[in-house]
């Protein structure tokens, strides 16, 4: 209930109050008042009637007390008055006029106590007061009834009966009630238009501040409250309206921003309130994400965050992220969260023909979650339901670097339409990121790689020794050390020319990469001196290894212009920590021992002894 009804109602029900309390009052004392007023009415006339009698009496002409009776009859508002003779007065004076003789109960009893007796009552609608008023015989009044009547003193004797109608009366009075009623409800009415004139403002100007403030709870600030006073309410309505206009300017001006930053627009219907925060929130994510990949060292680790990102904000636990490589081929990156997992959801063609691959190829957004089908290369596997796809290119360097790839259950599509947008900004928030990486790895690479053989250089080594070396101790396994010179090499620049040299040097590096095992590590030491350290290898194995080497580079054919060159190689062997305290120490240890397979006349693998150690004294 509305405070105007609440006011309306309290003062309908006060003034109904007052009404019924102010009639039952005037009904009330009308009552007594006429009461009152009857019984001394009744008093006088049955005194007037006694004197009349008593006067008729004296005169002699008491038998012409019945006209007298009659005439009295004409006197308005008197309805009945009788004459009744008491027993006393009848056996003095004999019986009287018929209608003195029957007294009815009431009459009987006031003729016998001497009591006279008053009674309202209803006949046929018409209020009647009647009163018995008893005569008694005294000696002081004048005339002396014991003169002439032979009772005693006190003696009843006779009583008189008087009708009034109270008709008039009553009617007068339910006309004074009938005028207060309607002086008392117009009063009220007026009291109530009244103060609904000064409530009306109140009540409507909070109802349409609660309407504005649903709607703000609803995200829409446009609701506004009329100004209908100029008082305090008015002053609400007011200070409301710019409270409003101020956040409703606020919010549409953050929502401006948001919406241009994540690209997502609320819909009409949607709390904008809720959906800005929303947006907000999700723009911070992306900043704290972006922070995050900022610090991190490799491409790997930006790829791992993002994943979980889609796996734990984004719930979507089927995707791959696919890496351009070269103009032609895409490289699973990870696929379900899982790194190196191969291509799942797409067909694996797209691995060496990149092109069929619609994001890579034209740089958009691939939306399958509202166009299934568009992509032929999307190819989930036949269990677990139909899937849909949304997959979207992060262009690095002007080119498609990386491909995302959702993947999700048909009937959860719509909802991934509506993440989109925010899954857009960690991928804006991821590009420019990756990029770097990419540079700084690709920078990285060159320094720490030889360009002619493309095996790692010295400075490679000298990066990662510390990490090579901590993880051998932690791991407990020991690292064998080849160093490897070609034999009489400088032969080849000299009759074949420096190129023919080179290509011995590239074919040399290929025979080294493909004898050992992937893990094992071989670095290009300087000029046409090589080094590999074999991880988990004991001296037995790593000699073993290392007359493969010899073996295979003895057999190794390389054409140069007008000639087929077969070289040989030496080969010194030292182990860590079983020889040396140092990794450096091995190294150097291991070139003592090549050293030594010259000196025994090469092409051979020399495991390294102390007693070949002549140099204490030097510290590595
Ligand atoms: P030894 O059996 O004693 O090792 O005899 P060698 O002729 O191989 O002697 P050494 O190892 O001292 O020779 C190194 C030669 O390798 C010197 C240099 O001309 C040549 N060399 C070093 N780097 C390169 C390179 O990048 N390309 C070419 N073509 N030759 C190189
Ligand atoms: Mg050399
Ligand atoms: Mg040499």
């Amino acid at each position: 209930m509305n405070l105007n009804r609440k006011i309306t109602a309290l003062f309908s029900a006060v003034a109904v109050g007052i009404l019924v309390m102010l009639v039952a009052i005037s009904l009330y004392a009308f009552r007594s008042y006429s009461i009152a007023s009857s019984t001394a009415h009744v008093r006088t006339a049955a005194e007037m009637v006694r004197v009349h009698l008593t006067e008729a009496m004296i005169h002699g002409v008491i038998d012409k007390r019945e006209q007298f009776l009659d005439r009295l009859m004409e006197v308005q508002g008197l309805r009945a008055a009788r004459v009744l003779r008491s027993t006393h007065v009848n056996e003095q004076f004999g019986a009287g006029m018929a209608r003195e003789m029957e007294p009815d109960e009431v009459e009987k009893q006031v003729l016998a106590d001497g009591h006279a007796r008053y009674l309202l009552e209803n006949e046929l609608g018409d209020a009647v007061f009647r009163g018995t008023i008893p005569f008694a015989a005294s000696a002081r009044g004048r005339p002396n009834c014991l003169q002439c009547h032979r009772v005693s003193e006190g003696t009843v004797l006779g009583a008189v009966t008087i009708e009034l109608s109270l008709q008039e009366l009553k009617r007068s009075a339910l006309f004074t009630v009938a005028v207060i009623i309607v002086t008392v409800a117009l009063f009220s009415l007026l009291a109530i238009f009244a103060v609904r004139r000064l409530i009306m403002p109140v009540g409507d100007t909070a109802q349409a501040v609660e309407r504005a403030v649903q709607r703000a709870l609803r995200g829409d600030f446009k609701g506004r409250v009329e100004k209908r006073t100029d008082d305090e309410i008015g002053k609400i309505a007011t200070e409301t309206n710019s409270l409003l206009g101020f956040l409703d300017e606020g919010l549409s001006r953050i929502t401006q921003r948001v919406t241009q930053l994540t690209g997502r627009t609320p819909q009409h219907d949607e709390n904008q309130l809720e959906a800005t925060i929303d947006m907000v929130n999700s723009l911070a994510d992306a900043a704290g994400f972006k922070q995050a990949i900022e610090e991190d060292e490799s491409k790997t680790e930006i790829y791992d965050r993002f994943s979980g990102v889609l796996l734990e904000r984004f719930d979507v636990r089927e995707f791959s992220i696919y890496e351009a490589e070269g103009s032609k081929q895409l490289q699973p990156i990870a696929v379900d969260g899982v790194q190196g997992a191969p291509c799942r959801w797409c067909d694996p063609q797209i691995l060496v023909r990149s092109d069929m691959c619609r994001a890579r190829r034209t740089g958009h957004a691939v939306n399958g979650l509202i166009e299934p089908g568009i992509c032929y290369a999307f190819h989930p596997p036949a269990e677990g339901g139909a899937r849909r796809h949304y997959c979207v290119p992060i262009i690095q360097s002007g080119t498609v670097g990386s491909v995302i790839q959702l993947v999700v259950a048909e009937e959860r599509a719509p909802a991934l339409v509506e993440q989109a947008p925010y899954i857009h900004v960690y991928l804006r928030e991821m590009a420019p990121v990756l990029e770097a990486k990419r540079l700084t790895e690709t920078l990285r690479d060159s320094s720490l790689r030889d360009a002619m053989t493309g095996l790692n250089n010295r400075r490679f080594l000298e990066e990662y020794m510390d990490t090579l070396v901590a993880s051998a101790r932690r791991r407990r396994i020991p690292l064998a050390v080849l160093v490897l010179d070609l034999d009489y090499f400088k032969v080849v620049n000299d009759s074949y020319g420096h190129d023919a040299g080179d290509a011995v040097l590239k074919a040399l590096a290929g025979v080294l990469k493909r004898t050992v095992r992937a893990s094992d590590m071989v670095i290009r030491f300087g000029g046409e001196e090589f080094l590999i350290v074999l991880q988990e290898a004991d001296a037995e194995a790593a000699l073993k290894v290392a007359e493969n080497i010899r073996s295979a580079v003895e057999q190794m054919r390389v054409q140069v212009a007008g000639a087929v060159l077969q070289k040989t190689i030496s080969i010194g062997l030292s182990m860590f920590p079983d020889d040396s305290d140092t990794f450096w120490q091995a190294i150097k240890f291991a070139d003592v021992a090549l050293y030594r397979a010259k000196e025994n006349g090469r092409n051979q693998v020399v495991r390294f002894t102390p007693d070949m150690w002549s140099g204490q004294g030097e510290s590595y």
